[in-house]
């Protein structure tokens, strides 16, 4: 009996990163996934097809997450093709970084809508069939930099600060109907998103601010993410859990 034997999950920007990592680990504890992504439908054909050899249903779907309609349809297919939702993984993010003074009212709505309305979208979609299920988890992908703040990050660091505080909202307003939601504040993980952080003097900056002394990896985002996705964190909810090295402290 593996820890999620026959769950169903939905993981936002699951094709690259964090995503693909808490993807294949949710199927490798034995989840069904459904997962969305905007780019290469070639490499989310790929992962459909990597998921399924867990044994587990797979489903990739072309969905903006930043638009409410498109989460709409997503949802529905899911409860049409999977019968229900038990976990939902708000992971899509982007980040468009400039200092306030050069940044576009264009970037910063970009990033909000990408990294934030998309957790509204998708939450206010999967909480009807975690309702009906009596039971949820429902995890949102925030950041050290949404708790930190962070010079020339302000659309991000707003944007995952206010992931906080719409977890622990729905966190209060959904507890009596056995759904949890809670926040995982990464540090900084090696992905697409911070590969130029890894480079020269900059990357050593970095590290002497890390107490474990490393960038963290996508598997122990995952890792994280099946913890509380699972019954393991049964009494967890509206809690931020900062995944980070220590960097926080
Ligand atoms: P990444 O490597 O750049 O991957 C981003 C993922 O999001 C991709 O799967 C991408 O899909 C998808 N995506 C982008 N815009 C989307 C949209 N509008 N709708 C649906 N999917 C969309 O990023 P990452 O580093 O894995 O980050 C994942 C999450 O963790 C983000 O929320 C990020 O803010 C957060 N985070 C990351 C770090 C870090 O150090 N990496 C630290 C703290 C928090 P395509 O492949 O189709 O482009």
């Amino acid at each position: 009996m593996k820890l999620l034997d026959n769950k169903v999950a939905i993981v936002t920007g699951g094709s690259r990163g964090i995503g693909e990592g808490i993807v294949l680990k949710l199927a490798e504890s034995g989840a069904h996934v459904a997962f969305t992504y905007v780019s290469s439908d070639e490499k989310a054909r790929s992962l459909e097809d990597k998921i399924k050899t867990f044994g587990v249903n797979a489903k990739a779907y072309k969905s903006n997450a930043g638009i409410y309609a498109d989460c709409e349809a997503m949802v529905n297919d899911v409860v049409k093709e999977f019968e229900t939702v038990d976990i939902c993984v708000n992971n899509a993010g982007i980040s468009k970084d400039n200092l306030l003074l050069r940044m576009t009212p264009e970037q910063w709505d970009e990033v909000m809508a990408t990294n934030l309305k998309s957790v509204f979208n998708m939450t206010k979609q999967v909480i009807r069939p975690m309702m009906k299920s009596k039971k949820g988890s429902i995890i949102n992908m925030s950041s050290i930099v949404g708790m930190r703040g962070n010079a020339g990050q302000s659309s991000y660091a707003a944007s995952k600060a206010g992931i906080i505080g719409f977890t622990k909202s729905i966190a209060a307003e959904l507890g009596s109907r056995n759904i949890r939601c809670n926040a995982i504040a990464p540090g900084f993980i090696e992905t697409d998103m911070t590969h130029y952080l890894k480079e020269g003097e900059a990357a050593k900056s970095f590290l002497d601010k890390i107490p474990l002394g490393r960038f963290g990896s996508v598997e122990e985002i995952a890792n994280v993410t099946v913890f509380l996705a699972s019954d393991m964190s049964s009494y967890i909810t509206g809690q931020v859990i900062s995944t980070c090295g220590g960097l926080n402290m």
